[in-house]
């Protein structure tokens, strides 16, 4: 793509790049030396720039804080062997970002100034991203309503961001999960399929509750019945039972995750038989009990592949099989480390140079 935006960039006169110690970073916590912001503003984008990271001023009345009009996306960005820099699957992020602007009111954001964007301030940004084999820059694009206006209405004027974060191999401690059949994260026909900041805010209580009694995670269930597994935490989720990959199939509750997508493409490449449908607790449960639920994971940007050792039910706890060294999750966890490091063959076309 020809670049064809001027992006006014405003250069910070103090890197704090060297101030870094790569090896022990906390995920989130430490920010790149630039972001980028543009404004819509009547019904325009305005010039995009990129400036120092740094806070920034928000009107009190700002409807995004009052109603919620808030969406982001979560990607990483790659160092390659020789020497440069790749993006997994950018412009998924960019139609997912668009799909939960419709379904919050808010402005379709263009394709170039998404990409162009993310492009010009990564390779700003180049020495940002971290060369660790495991390790990846972590990019945050995201759009807030900016109207100064507490009145209930889609809010006139936008800004899009985006940040980002160096981030080192996440450790996947086996995880200690329980199904939830109490609160829901999303109902079919709300905006759980939305990367919406709202939908993260309801579900923290719950999260909570289930933290205190010793869990990392939640199975949410649907919000009918309590019964059909939706996602884990914040991230999909994949059974291997009787040797089938089997994932519930989405819907309006369920966030279509990349990640999911690239490890059901993968496992479809792998000849294995997929199967997209609705998980019941029982059914896991049952496959549990009759030694069938060989694996189960969480799928998502920040872990890739997060293994879950053990499944609250109620009020009892399973302790899952130790996956074999050759099981699923780690072929296609390595598969994935592959095609992003640009070693492995990316038949699908997943990565994008920066
Ligand atoms: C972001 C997210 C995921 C994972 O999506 P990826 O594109 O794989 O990172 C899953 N569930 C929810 C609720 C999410 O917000």
């Amino acid at each position: 793509m020809i670049d064809i935006l001027p992006i006014h960039t405003q250069r910070t006169a103090a890197s704090r790049l060297e101030s870094v110690d790569f090896a022990h970073i906390e995920f989130g916590k430490v920010f790149s030396d630039h972001m980028f912001a543009v404004d819509f503003i009547n019904g325009e984008w305005q010039e995009p720039q990129i400036v120092p990271y740094g806070d920034m001023v928000v009107s009190p009345a700002n409807s995004a804080l009052h109603y919620g009009q808030a969406i982001f996306e979560g990607m990483k960005a790659y160092h390659q062997a020789d020497g440069g820099v790749a993006l997994f699957r950018p412009l998924d992020n960019w139609s997912r970002l668009n799909a939960s602007a419709e379904r919050m009111c808010m402005p379709e954001i263009p394709e170039e100034l998404f990409m162009q964007g993310l492009k010009e301030l990564i390779r700003l940004d180049t020495k940002w991203v971290p060369t660790a084999a495991g390790s990846s820059l972590y990019i945050r694009p995201f759009m807030f309503a900016t109207d100064g206006f507490i009145g209930v209405r889609p809010s006139f004027n936008y800004r899009f961001m985006i940040f980002t974060c160096p981030v080192n191999t996440y450790y996947n401690k086996p995880l200690r999960v329980r199904f939830e059949q109490k609160y829901v994260r999303s109902a079919e026909g709300g905006a759980g399929y939305a990367k919406a900041a709202g939908n993260y805010g309801g579900a923290m209580y719950p999260s909570k509750l289930a933290h205190d009694q010793g869990y990392h995670n939640l199975i949410w269930t649907d919000a009918t019945e309590h019964q059909y597994v939706e996602e884990s935490g914040t991230m999909n989720i994949i059974f291997v039972m009787d040797g089938k990959v089997i994932t519930p199939a989405l819907s309006t509750s369920i966030l279509d995750g990349i990640t999911r997508r690239s490890v059901l493409a993968l496992a479809h490449d792998m000849g294995l038989t997929v199967e997209e449908r609705k998980v019941s607790s029982r059914e896991v449960m049952e496959a549990l009990a009759a030694g069938k639920l060989e694996e189960a994971f969480g799928v998502g940007t920040a872990a890739t592949i997060a293994p879950i050792a053990t499944i609250g039910y109620q009020d009892q706890d399973y302790d899952l099989p130790v996956a074999a060294s050759n099981a699923f999750s780690h072929r296609v966890r390595a598969a994935l480390d592959a095609i992003r490091a640009g070693e492995g063959a990316d038949v699908h076309n997943w990565m994008v140079r920066v």
